[in-house]
């Protein structure tokens, strides 16, 4: 197992605490890895800013010929990659190497071809005498800090871009999820020059804070919860660093009287508990409207009760436990102080489920109210609420009013109803008649305390790079 960090051109250990790396199936140790020093975070630091000027100055189509370079080898070794996503987040193994690897692979060819395609205002005489152009420029090094949901599907989303728009990267993935961010590290050192991408491991307290706090560096782009989020920026103030935020969700998901019912359920049996719910997109927060309300909480119990987990055989398991003890009774929390409502009735699950590892039944709390903590906070878990409405006005204030605003959706056969709250929903995306389902193409980021980065899509180019104006005077 690789479990060197990646500092300018060399493979090194960590020299400082030692973090346990369990495997979330067991609870047992996977590994024990030393985090970075201080001077090992200062060296990362200064490896990716000693390589920005050559790296930021190389062609478009030299930085996307290594992009393409890396998407191969990721999928060269992709069965290695899954392998170990799989041992060290619990995930079943077919669906990290099916679902996740060609979505990584495909994250560094989308902006292979993205930088080589971008687009602007034209150049011209807005001034007369004068010559104006656009140029879209690096910004400098970037620490990116990823969260242990999808560790390298993260890391993808965050370097892609980063590297396309000509930065160089200190990349910091999260303590709990350090082995395939390392492994990556191993195959980056084989493709791009010396300290372009640097990759330290540790704590968000000690190595992150050092990293968003560090005066070389330009940018700080995390996804992770809320009040780390707020750190970020707070550090960002005292230098005045960009920052690209994706912080977490609470989606609703609005399921008018005609909407298919077969349909609704299936999806989110799918979409409510894939990766154990722990999904920043995940359809959590149901609203069924009085029609169809009774017949969904008893499909869908009944649906949610058929999820396969915790299998000898992993090939039939279809959602991994949680990522730790901490998170898994967290979410027990959050169910039990939901079902201690009078008006709340938990329809399956509810439970820890027996035997080793952090596993957590797959859950449905029907009668929920809007005002229950259980409809307002992200719980992370495989646990969907499901709240009764009466009218489109309502619910669309009820999904509106939260502090996140990342994704939603509308399940209903009346495409102008549809449209319409589209139109009002206050979510970075909204799917209709579906949910979850991502491309490179298309931006992924929120509005409000869900943050303002966008991953993926050329708006992520538009997020690493800066536009800048030359005159020139005839
Ligand atoms: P977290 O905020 O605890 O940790 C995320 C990363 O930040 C980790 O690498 C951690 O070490 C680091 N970190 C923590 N404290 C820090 C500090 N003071 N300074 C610098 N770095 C610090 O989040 P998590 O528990 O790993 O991930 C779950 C959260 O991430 C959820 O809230 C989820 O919604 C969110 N998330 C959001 C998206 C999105 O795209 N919006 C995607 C996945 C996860």
């Amino acid at each position: 197992m690789q479990t060197n960090m990646l500092i300018g051109g060399a493979m090194e250990a960590g020299t400082e605490t030692e973090e346990q790396v369990l495997n979330p199936r067991t609870g047992e140790v996977i590994v024990k890895m030393p985090e970075a020093d201080a001077d090992q975070v200062n060296r990362a630091v200064a490896a990716a800013r000693a390589a920005f000027p050559a790296w930021s100055r190389t062609t478009a189509g030299h930085r996307s010929a290594l992009l393409l370079a890396i998407a191969d080898a990721v999928d060269a070794r992709a069965e290695a990659f899954a392998k170990l996503e799989a041992l060290n987040c619990g995930k079943p193994y077919h669906a990290v190497l099916g679902d996740e690897l060609p979505a990584v692979s495909d994250c560094f060819r989308f902006f292979a071809g993205a930088v080589r395609n971008m687009h602007g205002p034209v150049a011209g005489e807005y001034l007369e005498g004068h010559t104006s152009m656009i140029r879209r420029d690096a910004i400098g090094v970037v620490a990116s800090i990823a969260p242990w949901n999808y560790p390298l599907m993260m890391m993808a989303w965050k370097l892609a871009p980063a590297l396309a728009g000509g930065n160089t990267v200190v990349m910091k993935p999260s303590e709990q999820t350090p082995l395939t961010a390392l492994l990556m590290a191993e195959v980056l050192a084989g493709i791009l020059p010396e300290g372009v991408v640097n990759v330290i491991v540790g704590q968000g307290a000690s190595v992150g804070n050092a990293l968003i706090n560090h005066p070389e560096v330009d940018m700080v782009s995390i996804t992770g919860d809320v009040a780390t989020g707020r750190k970020v920026l707070q550090a960002a103030s005292r230098s005045v660093k960009r920052t690209h935020l994706e912080l977490g969700g609470k989606a609703p998901v609005i399921v008018m009287d005609d909407a298919d019912l077969g349909r609704v359920v299936e999806g989110l049996r799918a979409f409510g508990y894939y990766n154990a719910g722990q999904d920043c997109t995940a359809a959590c927060r149901i609203y069924a409207g009085r029609g169809i309300y009774e017949k969904l909480v008893a499909d869908l119990s009944g649906a949610v009760a058929s999820i396969v987990y915790d299998n000898p055989d992993d090939s039939l398991n279809e959602i991994p436990p949680l990522i730790s003890q901490r998170q898994r009774d967290r979410v027990a929390s959050f169910v039990q102080r939901a079902a201690d409502l009078k008006h709340v009735e938990v329809t399956t699950g509810g439970a820890l489920h027996e035997g080793s590892g952090f596993y957590y039944k797959p859950t449905v709390v029907a009668g929920a109210l809007q005002s229950d903590e259980i409809v307002q906070r992200e719980v992370f878990g495989p646990v969907v609420s499901i709240t009764r409405f009466d009218d489109p006005e309502t619910v669309l204030g009820w999904a509106n009013d939260t502090q996140y605003g990342l994704a939603s959706s509308v399940w209903t056969g009346d495409i102008g109803a549809a449209l319409r709250m589209s139109s009002r929903l206050q979510y970075g995306c909204t799917w209709v008649n579906t949910h979850f389902m991502l491309v490179n193409e298309m931006p992924h980021g929120g509005l409000k305390q869900s943050g303002y980065g966008k991953d993926m899509s050329m708006y992520a180019l538009e997020d690493y790079t800066v536009a800048r104006h030359v005159m020139i005077a005839h």
